[in-house]
C-alpha cells in the first residue's frame, strides 16, 4: 500500500479497494517501525490521524469525499497547527501549542488529508542539511547505513516521503529548502511563484523569500497537492490575487506540454560552477532528451546570478533578525528568568536559539545597523532587483529554464560543514527566491553509487503550470524508481 503514489492511492480509495483507515494504519506502522531511526517526525499524531481517516471513510461511504480525501500527510513543523505542538525545530518553541491553524494546513485538512504528524527541519528552516534542528538531524533512507542527509531545511518531509513514512508532505523554501532536499532524495519538490501559497500561520524566517510548497513522489502528485495548497488569502498581505485562478488550473491532470519548438534556457553563468561528474553527465543526458524531443536549448545570461548567494545571505538574515525579535520569553515558548527584563530576554534567547540561528540574528542586525545599512542591505536590495530584471530579459528569449539543483549528491550528516560551505549549497536555488519565480525540482537520475540527483525547471511568474508540465517530461525521461530499497524492507 505504501508503494502507491497520491494519484494511485486516491483511485483505490475512491473505488473502495482500500480504506483510508487501512492506508493510515500502514503509514503509522511504518512510522512506528522506522521513525526513530530516520528521526523525520518531531511529533506524531496517531489519534488525530485515525480520527481523520475514519471521517474520510465515512465521506467515501456517503459520497461527500473531498479532493485529497484520506491521504496521509506529514507537515513540516513550521506550519502552525491548532492544538498540536509546533516547534520550528527550536528549543525556544519546544512546547509551543498554537491557538490557530496556518492557511496551508487548513486547506489540506479541508481537502480531506489525514495528518500523520509534524516533520523535522533545520531550526527555523535555517540550514541545508537538517543538522541545525534542536531535535537532531533527520536521516535519508537512501543507503541508510551511511546516515546521509536528506537535505534541508525540509529534512523531515523528504526523509518521510522518500521512505514511505508519509505519502506527501509540505515544505517551505526560502533559499532552496524544498528543492535541494527533494533533489537529493529522488523526490519532486515545487517552490511555487511567490504569493501563490499563503504564508499565514507559517513560522516566519524571511518574509519576502519564504515560499510554502509541496513535496511528493511524482510531478502529478505535486501538482495536485499544489492545487489544494495554493489560493488567495485575504489574511496575508503578499498573497497573490491570481492565486485562485492558478490553483484551479492545476486541478485537472497535467496535459503534456508540446516540446517541439519550446525554447528552454540554460544559464550561462552556472556553466562555470563546479559540479560533480555524475551531475555533469545527468545534466547532459537530460539536455539531450529535451533536444531529441524537439525542444530548442538556448544559452541565457543572468549576469549577477552568482552574487545572488551573497545577496540572499544579507537579505535573509536581515528579515530573520526582525522576524525572530518576537521570541523574547514574554509571549511565545521558552522563558529563562533573569534578574530584570533585559536579562530575561538575554537568557531566554541565548538558551532558546541554536548557534546558526544566533549567527543569522547577529548578521541580520549588523547589516541593518545605521553604519552598514547602505553598504550591505541597500546594495543587496539593488542587486536583487538586477537579478530579477535579468530573468525578465532572459524570459524574452526562452519559455522556461533548466538549472541544476545541487553540485552533488547527499553526504553523511556527520560531515561538519563550515557556515560558508553550508551556504554555498544554495548557489543554484537562492536566486529563484530572490525573484519569486516558480521552480520545480525533479529527479534527473542516479549517481554511479546509486544516489539521486535533480534538476529544476524555472518559469516566469505565475507560469507554475508549464513549469510542472516540463518537469513531467523530465520525470518521464528519467523513469527513476524513487524508492530506496533500504528501508522499504517489505
Ligand atoms: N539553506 C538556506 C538557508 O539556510 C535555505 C533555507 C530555506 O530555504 N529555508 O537559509
Amino acid at each position: 500500500m505504501i508503494d502507491l503514489t497520491l494519484t494511485q492511492a486516491l483511485k483505490k480509495l475512491q473505488s473502495r479497494e482500500i480504506s483510508a483507515t487501512e492506508l493510515t494504519r500502514a503509514y503509522l506502522d511504518r512510522i512506528e517501525k522506522f521513525g526513530k531511526e530516520l528521526n523525520c517526525y518531531i511529533t506524531v499524531t496517531p489519534e488525530r490521524a485515525l480520527a481523520d481517516a475514519a471521517e474520510s471513510d465515512r465521506r467515501y461511504a456517503n459520497g461527500t469525499a473531498r479532493p485529497l480525501e484520506g491521504i496521509p500527510l506529514g507537515m513540516k513543523d513550521l506550519f502552525s497547527t491548532k492544538g498540536i505542538r509546533t516547534t520550528a525545530a527550536s528549543r525556544i518553541l519546544e512546547n509551543f501549542i498554537p491557538e490557530y491553524e496556518s492557511t496551508v494546513s487548513q486547506k489540506l485538512a479541508d481537502a480531506g488529508c489525514v495528518l500523520l504528524g509534524k516533520l523535522n527541519l533545520d531550526e527555523f528552516a535555517m540550514g541545508s542539511t537538517g543538522t541545525t534542528s534542536y531535535f537532531g538531524p533527520a536521516i535519508s533512507p537512501w543507503k541508510l547505513s551511511e546516515k546521509l542527509t536528506p537535505g534541508g531545511s525540509s529534512s523531515g518531509p523528504t526523509s518521510a516521503v522518500a521512505s514511505g513514512l508519509a505519502l506527501i508532505a509540505t515544505g517551505t523554501d526560502t533559499g532552496g529548502s524544498i528543492r535541494f532536499p527533494a533533489a537529493i532524495t529522488g523526490l519532486v519538490g515545487m517552490k511555487p511563484t511567490y504569493g501563490l501559497c499563503s504564508r499565514w500561520g507559517c513560522v516566519a524566517f524571511a518574509s519576502s523569500l519564504d515560499h510554502p510548497g509541496p513535496i511528493a513522489r511524482t510531478v502529478d502528485d505535486a501538482a495536485l497537492m499544489l492545487s489544494v495548497m495554493a489560493g488567495h488569502d485575504p489574511k496575508e498581505s503578499t498573497s497573490a490575487s491570481q492565486a485562485d485562478e492558478i490553483a484551479a488550473s492545476l486541478k485537472a491532470p497535467l496535459t503534456p506540454l508540446p516540446l517541439k519548438g519550446l525554447k528552454i534556457g540554460v544559464v550561462k553563468e552556472f556553466n562555470d560552477v563546479e559540479i560533480c561528474e555524475d551531475m555533469k553527465s545527468l545534466w547532459m543526458d537530460r539536455i539531450k532528451d529535451l533536444k531529441d524531443s524537439g525542444a530548442e536549448i538556448i544559452e541565457v545570461s543572468i549576469p549577477n546570478i552568482i552574487d545572488g548567494l551573497a545577496v540572499y545571505y544579507v537579505i535573509g538574515p536581515a528579515e530573520a533578525s526582525s522576524n525572530l525579535a518576537r521570541y523574547d520569553g514574554m509571549r511565545y515558548g521558552l522563558r529563562v528568568p533573569g534578574k530584570d527584563l533585559v536579562d530575561t530576554y538575554k537568557k531566554t534567547r541565548t538558551a532558546g536559539f541554536g548557534e546558526e540561528v544566533q549567527r543569522r540574528i547577529i548578521v541580520g542586525t549588523a547589516v541593518l545597523s545605521s553604519e552598514s545599512y547602505e553598504v550591505y542591505f541597500m546594495q543587496a536590495a539593488k542587486v536583487r532587483r538586477m537579478i530579477a530584471d535579468s530573468f525578465d530579459a532572459a524570459f524574452g528569449q526562452c519559455d522556461l529554464m533548466l538549472c541544476p539543483v545541487s553540485a552533488g549528491p547527499a553526504f553523511p550528516v556527520a560531515n561538519k560543514l563550515t557556515p560558508l560551505e553550508d551556504y554555498a549549497l544554495d548557489l543554484f536555488t537562492g536566486a529563484m527566491n530572490l525573484t519569486g519565480l516558480p521552480a520545480c525540482a525533479v529527479p534527473a537520475g542516479l549517481t554511479k553509487d546509486g544516489l539521486p540527483l535533480g534538476v529544476q525547471v524555472v518559469g516566469r511568474k505565475f507560469d507554475d503550470l508549464r513549469v510542472l508540465q516540463l518537469a513531467k517530461h523530465l520525470e518521464t525521461f528519467t523513469a527513476l524508481d524513487n524508492r530506496p530499497t533500504t528501508v522499504m524492507g517489505e
